[in-house]
Parts: structure tokens; sequence; C-alpha cells
């Protein structure tokens, strides 16, 4: 595609797919990276993980060309558009590209940028790492347990923005043909109705669930826990668990990947599994959101539908000292949108006071995910040593005694100075 209204560097070299099924990477030494800044607090942490990620880049002898596109609200100043084609366009091309946080509006307004970018581009896997940094202030009286990789599907779901109005014809239509067609009469209450319909299916579970236990076996983890709410949502958040224990007991063999599917009611002592498998277990959300914090040293990988996995994530990230040090990524075939979890924090925005940690943190899953994994541990080691010096920002400062507080262009800067210290 040729770009009118963005620059693209001229000293890089795309990323490109090396086979035809399109599934493997083939990164130059020196790749053209996409990076949207984000709204809000966005405008602060995007230029502090650019500058750390490109140090740890050249600390290990390669080079980001950065390409700069835009969404939200300097998309809006720049084009009067909220997601340029062209942006969508250069992440697709680019296949891994950065991106800082897009304020959502409540109730009214455009639909969210961020689903929009996950489902356009079918980033359908939404991979959270939770774990504890050294030094990082945490409600929890040992939050070195906390080791757990979320899967979140991420294109369907209550996300897929089928819903309707309250005082719309449509909504009345649809009130019309659940009340009448469908047979659930007196349902739903009299009067104005908002109603959304949450679709889970067969390919977005299983491809999903896949991902999760491909990752386990990769990564020598134990277990994958398929988190749902199925005792109440039968036929979708049921149905993802039934799918997902499909897929544990009829594509791996038995010695890899155990399926127990009665392991909702049991506990993991009573169950047979075979020496050196992955167990693939099922537990429900509301019971789910306890354990995490009282057995957190219990669950390892867990994959689940797409709103248990944004509360879920959230949560544990608060686990291991909060938003700004909780990193992600989308992943679709051979593509990588890494992004931090946590959201545009207005009150913060354009202070230089937020926490880069969380997308620089999801810059070096980036890295992990096109092969550099060296890049990746010192950027991981930088910001921990960082932290455990004592050097940070307000959100962990507030928590820490003799902390130093750094405004976030400050704490960017200590991050470089350490990856020089480290490699
Ligand atoms: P949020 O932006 O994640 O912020 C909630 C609070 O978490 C902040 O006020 C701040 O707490 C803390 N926090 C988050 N990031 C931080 C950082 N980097 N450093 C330090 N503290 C940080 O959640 P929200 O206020 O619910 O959402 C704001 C907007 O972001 C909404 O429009 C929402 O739709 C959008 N959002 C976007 C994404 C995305 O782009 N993927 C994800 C989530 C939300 P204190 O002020 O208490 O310090």
């Amino acid at each position: 595609m040729s770009y009118d209204r963005v620059e693209v560097p001229d000293d890089g070299e795309k990323i490109t797919a090396s086979d035809a099924e399109g599934q493997e990477l083939d990164v130059p030494e020196n790749p053209i990276i996409p990076v949207i800044h984000g709204d809000g607090i966005g405008k602060d942490v995007g230029p502090a993980a650019q500058q750390i990620l490109s140090a740890a880049a050249e600390a290990t002898g390669r080079n980001i060309s950065w390409m700069r596109v835009y969404a939200g609200e300097t998309a809006r100043e720049k084009y009067d558009e909220n997601l340029p084609d062209e942006t969508v366009e250069a992440i697709r091309e680019h296949r891994v590209a950065l991106k800082g946080p897009l304020t959502t509006p409540v109730g009214a307004g455009f639909r969210s940028l961020n689903v929009a970018l996950r489902q356009t581009l079918d980033l359908y896997a939404n991979v959270r790492p939770t774990y504890y940094l050294d030094g990082v202030p945490s409600p929890m009286k040992s939050p070195e347990e906390m080791d757990m990789v979320t899967f979140r599907e991420n294109t369907e779901d209550v996300y897929a923005g089928i819903e309707w109005e309250a005082g719309t014809d449509e909504v009345e239509q649809v009130r019309d043909f659940v009340e009448q067609d469908m047979g659930f009469d007196s349902t739903i209450h009299e009067g104005p109705v908002g109603i959304g319909i949450k679709p889970i299916t067969e390919k977005g579970s299983k491809r999903l669930v896949r991902e999760a236990i491909d990752y386990a076996l990769e990564h020598d983890r134990d277990k994958v826990t398929l988190v749902h709410k199925g005792n109440i949502m039968k036929f979708t958040e049921g149905q993802f668990s039934e799918w997902g224990m499909e897929v544990a007991d009829e594509e791996y063999p038995d010695e890899e990947v155990f399926a127990a599917p009665d392991s909702l009611w049991e506990t993991q002592e009573d169950i047979d599994i075979p020496e050196g498998a992955v167990m693939v277990e099922e537990r429900l959300a509301d019971a789910m959101l306890q354990w995490m914090q009282l057995r957190t040293d219990e669950f390892d990988v867990m994959a689940m539908p797409n709103l248990n996995g944004d509360y879920l994530s959230d949560a544990a990230g608060a686990q291991i000292g909060g938003l700004g040090i909780a990193p992600g990524a989308n992943f679709g075939d051979a593509r990588c949108l890494a992004e931090p979890v946590h959201g545009s924090a207005p009150k913060r925005a354009g202070q230089d006071q937020a926490n880069p940690s969380a997308i620089t943190l999801s810059g070096a899953l980036m890295f992990d995910y096109i092969g550099w994994e060296d890049a990746a541990q010192l950027v991981k080691d930088a910001v921990e040593e960082t932290i455990s010096s004592g050097k940070v920002t307000y959100d962990l400062e507030r928590n820490l005694e003799d902390a130093e507080k750094l405004s976030t262009s400050e704490y960017a800067d200590e991050v470089v100075s350490n990856i020089e210290k480290l490699s």
C-alpha cells in the first residue's frame, strides 16, 4: 500500500511472513514497526516506551525504524477521523506494531477503536502475562506467587458490538422477536430496554484455547484453566468450555495434554493426571476471582471469553502492583499488536507522570514474538533494576517508603541507563 498521509521510514525493512500459510515471520535486523502513541497518558508513555525499546534494540545489535501512525484524538486532529484506513493497513502490512491506550466514550459516541482494531485485523488472542517484579509495592502478602498468563478471546462475546439502543425501532423489533417468535414472554421488563447479543463461536473458542495450550506446552507450564460462567450462560460460556475441552481431548495426545472436564467440582488432588502432561481444567469466573487471591500459586495459563478476560486481567494486575506495570499483546496469525492492559487514564494525561512500564513491557512481548528474546529480557531486567533501586513513578512511589518519585521521562532515562549498564 502507498501511504499518503503518514511517513514511511526510508531506512528500515518490512517484517514479512515466511511461509505460504502466513504463520511464520521473517524479521530483518532493522524492522519498520508502526506505533500509535494513543490518547490521554498515551502521549506520555508512548514516546517513553519507544525510547526504551530502541535502546534495547541497539544494545542487542539491531535498529527499529518506528513508523508513527494515528488513531483516536491525534487522528481526529489530523484527519477528522477516529481510525484512518492507513493506520489499520500499516499494522496489517508491517505485521507487528506497538499501541498506547485509546479512549472509548461511555454510553454514546463511537465504538471502541481498540475493539475495532482487534476485530478488523482478526487479532483473536489477547495475551496478558502477570508476574511480579522485584521491588514493586503490592497489596498482597506474597505477590511473587503470581505468575499467570491470561488468554482472552478478543473478537466476540458481548464485545462483538451487536446491540440496540433503548427507544429505537430496532430494539423493539428485537424485543418482539425474542418474546413472540422465540417464546421468552415476560422475561424482559416492560418499558425502555437496551439489548445486546453475546455470540461465542466454535471457531473463536477453539483457536483461542489452542493458542493457550500451545503456549503452555512451549513454555513448560503445568496447567490451562478455562474460566467461564457456564452455569448461568450455558449456551455461550458453557459451550466455550465444552469446545475448549474438545480441543484438549481430541487434538493432543493424552500424555501431552490431559482434559479434565470434571474439574469444576473437584480439587486438583482428586484428578489423576498423566505425569508431565499439561492439565486443562475449568473454573467458574466468579469463584476464580477469589481463588486468584487466596490460592494464587495454583494458577498458570488461563483461557477465557472476552469479558471475563477483561475483568480478570485487571484484577490480576492489581495483585502485582497495579495497571502501570501490567503488559499485554494481541495476536493473530503472524501478527502482533502489543498494548498495555491499562487505558488512557484521562486525569493523569499530559502531566509526564504516568508509569511507562506497562507499555514498555508490552514492547518486550513484541520482541519475544519476533524472536528478539535477548532484547526482551534486557528490557525486563532494566525495568526491574530501576524499580528495585527505588526509582519509580508516582503510582508506585505512593505505596513505598524512601522511594524517589520520577516523572515519566526521567524514569525512561533511568531505564535506558540501566539497559546500557546491563548490556
Ligand atoms: P485506566 O485508563 O486504565 O485508568 C484507571 C486508573 O489506573 C488510572 O486513573 C490510574 O490510577 C491507574 N493507571 C492506569 N494506567 C496507569 C499508568 N500507566 N501509570 C500509572 N497509573 C495508571 O482505566 P479507565 O479510567 O477506566 O479508562 C479510561 C479510558 O481508557 C476509557 O475511555 C476506557 O475505555 C479506555 N481504555 C482503553 C484501553 C485500551 O486502549 N486498550 C483499555 C482500558 C481502558 P490513579 O489515578 O489512581 O493513579
